[in-house]
C-alpha cells in the first residue's frame, strides 16, 4: 500500500493570503506523487483551498475539487451533527465540504482543551458513521510508560469495528512533537506493533519533528506520516512527500 503523508499546519499560517500560497506551493510540489498526501488546515481555510479533480474524472461531477493523491483533512470535530454548540464544527458539515480525513484526538486538543479518552471514542464514532477516515493521535508524556498509555488511549476504541473502517492510528510521543527530539525508530516499531496487537491491523503513522532528513528512517517501519512544523514550509513538505513515494 502507498505511504500516507498528513500535513498538520495546526493554528498557521495568519492569513487566507498566506494559505492560499502554502496550499498552492504544495499542490503544485506533489502532482506526480505517488504517496496519498492530505493537508489539515484551520477550519476558516478548509472551504477556500481548492483541490483539481483526479485524473479522468468528470469536471461536472467534481466541481474541480479533488486531485486523485491530495486529500483535504481536519484537525478536529465535534460529535453531534447539529445543534446548540456555539464554536463547534460537525461531523456532517466537513463531509460536505469535501473533508476525507479528520485528526482526532491531537495531543494539543489533549492537553490545552482537556479532551478525554472518552471524548475522543464519540469524536471516532462520529467521524466513521458519516464516512470519513479519523486520524486517532495517540503517545505518551515524558517518562510515561508506553505501553501502559496506547493501553490506556486505546482501550475506548477497540470495540470499534476499526480496521474494516479504514482507521488510521498516529503515533506520536508527545516529547516529540514540535521539540525537535527524535523518537528512535526501533521504539516507533514497538508503538506500531503494541498498537496493531491492540486494535487490529491499522495503518499506523509515526509523528513527532518529522523532517526532509529523517523521514526515511520512519518511513521503513510505519505506514507514513504526520508532520506538523514541516508542513508550513512547502519545500521542506515537498521533499519528505517525496520520500514516501
Ligand atoms: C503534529 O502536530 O502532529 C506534529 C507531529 O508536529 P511536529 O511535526 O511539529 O512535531
Amino acid at each position: 500500500m502507498n505511504k500516507i503523508i498528513i500535513g498538520n499546519w495546526k493554528m498557521n499560517p495568519a492569513s487566507q493570503k498566506e494559505a492560499l500560497e502554502l496550499f498552492d506551493a504544495i499542490k503544485a510540489g506533489v502532482k506526480d506523487a505517488k504517496a496519498e498526501v492530505v493537508i489539515c488546515p484551520p477550519f476558516i481555510y478548509v472551504s477556500s483551498l481548492k483541490f483539481p479533480a483526479p485524473r479522468g474524472a468528470r469536471l461536472a461531477q467534481f466541481h474541480g475539487r479533488q486531485y486523485s493523491r491530495l486529500k483535504l483533512g481536519a484537525q478536529n470535530v465535534f460529535w453531534e451533527n447539529k445543534g446548540a454548540f456555539t464554536g463547534e464544527i460537525s461531523p456532517a458539515m466537513l463531509k460536505s465540504s469535501n473533508v476525507k480525513y479528520v485528526i482526532v484526538g491531537h495531543s494539543e486538543r489533549r492537553k490545552y482543551f482537556g479532551e478525554t479518552n472518552e471524548d475522543v471514542a464519540k469524536k471516532l464514532q462520529a467521524v466513521l458513521e458519516v464516512g470519513m477516515t479519523p486520524i486517532l493521535c495517540v503517545g505518551e508524556n515524558e517518562g510515561e510508560n508506553r505501553e501502559e498509555v496506547l493501553r490506556e488511549q486505546l482501550a475506548g476504541v477497540s470495540g470499534f469495528r476499526l480496521q474494516a473502517s479504514g482507521l488510521i492510528v498516529a503515533y506520536e510521543p508527545v516529547w516529540a512533537i514540535g521539540t525537535g527530539k527524535n523518537c528512535r525508530p526501533e521504539d516507533v516499531k514497538k508503538a506500531m506493533e503494541t498498537i496493531k496487537n491492540l486494535v487490529g491491523d491499522v495503518r499506523v503513522l509515526y509523528g513527532g519533528s518529522v523532517k526532509a532528513d529523517n523521514a526515511q528512517e520512519y518511513l521503513e517501519v510505519v505506514d507514513g506520516l504526520l508532520v506538523g512544523g514541516a508542513s508550513l514550509n512547502a519545500e521542506e513538505f515537498i521533499k519528505i512527500v517525496e520520500k514516501g513515494s
